[in-house]
């Protein structure tokens, strides 16, 4: 455990945002978090790589920067294997290592910012999977009580971009450790996602393997997204909002060229980056922040600025957006 005498969190979060915070408490090793607990430090929260939080002002909370480490196979027979990894590992990392290992299952989700920990926390998806799919459980504890608890599948209720820890767990369980059932044969690689299919068939690409689908992830990736080293933001700042299929028919009579995804047999999702456009934002700079050039779901902060200020444009923007099309939009992002 180490106790950090500096507690400015702006090298803490992407968005590169200034704030501090009642403590700062890096946390190495599970058995830290009790001591932090015995010592009657509260309240707590808890910070992986900030990728998807912003920062409105001073945290009145103390601060566990999770820094637990370590990758392991639990268990494996000649299909799939169990692995176990540290929830303060990168996720980008041990993405990487699944695939060095010729474990796949997350391929798609490669370059993903932030920790292993928190990527069931909003069940983090991209490219046509969402982390779920080779989810088998997580390790935490309560941070109350100290009680250790194992959240299977089921329990953690994963949904889009969401899961029980972001909506009535939230800020109640420390997770420390996360396993994942990563396949070793008798699996279908997802190359369906539109962008994916392209890059394989430029490439004449007909039988991908799991590094040729991530190869492609990466390379959209970095054509499309703001690097946070750049140019701070926490990627998507909304969910692409669902709407039935009836309200979608009625917007597509005026919008011709709306775009749709199916989600079920009587809701479409529509991405929240093209509403924002329609609306006019996309590119527009306000000062220190502003909204990404090529892709408007993506708040930026181009320094000297606030978590309030970028606050204030996302309520702008969420209100014209229900005002031109009806569709509320949400933060995917955490607001502290
Ligand atoms: P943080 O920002 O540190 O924390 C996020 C939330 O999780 C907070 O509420 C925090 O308290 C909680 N939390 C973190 N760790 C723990 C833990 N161990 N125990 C309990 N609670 C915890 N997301 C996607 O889903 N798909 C994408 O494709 C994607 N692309 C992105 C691209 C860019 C450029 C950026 C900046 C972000 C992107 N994100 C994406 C968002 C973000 O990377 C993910 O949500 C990521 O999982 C956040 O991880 P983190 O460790 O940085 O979490
Ligand atoms: P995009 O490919 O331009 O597509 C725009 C939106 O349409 C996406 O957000 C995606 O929704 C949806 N979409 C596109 N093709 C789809 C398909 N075949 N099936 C279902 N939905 C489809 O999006 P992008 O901004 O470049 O992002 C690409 C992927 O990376 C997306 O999956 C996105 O979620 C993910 N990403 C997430 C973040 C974040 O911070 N959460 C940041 C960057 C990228 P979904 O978002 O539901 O997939």
């Amino acid at each position: 455990m180490y106790n950090d005498p500096n507690r400015d969190l702006k090298q803490y979060n992407t968005f590169g945002l200034k704030s501090e915070c009642m403590g700062l408490i890096h946390i190495y090793h599970e058995d830290e978090v009790l001591e932090v607990l015995e010592k009657g430090l509260q309240p707590i929260k808890i910070l992986g790589g900030g990728s998807n939080i912003l920062l409105t002002g001073y945290v009145p909370a103390y601060i566990l920067k999770n820094e637990i480490k370590g990758i392991e196979i639990i268990e494996e027979d000649e299909k799939q294997a169990l692995v176990c990894a540290g929830a303060g590992e990168k996720w980008e990392n041990f993405v990487t290592w699944a695939m060095s290992h010729q474990l796949a299952g997350l391929e798609n989700l490669s370059l993903i910012p932030g920790s292993v920990g928190a990527a069931p926390m909003q069940n983090i998806g991209a490219y046509g999977i969402e982390q779920d799919s080779a989810f088998y459980s997580l390790k935490a504890i309560h941070l109350s009580t100290g009680q250790r608890k194992t959240f299977v599948k089921d329990e953690c209720k994963f949904g889009y971009r969401e899961s029980v820890f972001k909506n009535e767990l939230k800020d109640q369980y420390f997770i420390t450790h996360v396993l994942y059932l990563l396949k070793k044969s008798d699996y279908t690689l997802n190359a369906d996602y539109g962008a994916i299919r392209e890059i394989l068939n430029e490439k004449r690409i007909i039988d991908p393997k799991m590094t040729d689908i991530s190869d492609a992830v990466i390379t959209i990736r970095k054509s499309k997204l703001p690097d946070p080293k750049e140019i701070g933001n926490a990627g998507s700042f909304f969910k692409n909002p669902v709407i039935s299929f009836v309200q979608y028919s009625e917007l597509k009579n005026v919008y011709t060229e709306m775009p749709s995804y199916k989600v079920s047999d009587t809701e479409v999702k529509v991405p929240a980056g093209w509403l924002i456009e329609k609306c006019g934002f996309k590119g527009k700079r306000y000062g220190n922040i502003g909204v990404h050039k090529n892709q408007a779901l993506v708040l930026v902060h181009y320094g000297d600025g606030n978590g309030d200020e970028i606050l204030q444009l996302a309520k702008e923007i969420q209100a014209t957006v229900l005002n031109t099309f009806g569709i509320e939009i949400t933060p995917e992002v955490n607001i502290w």
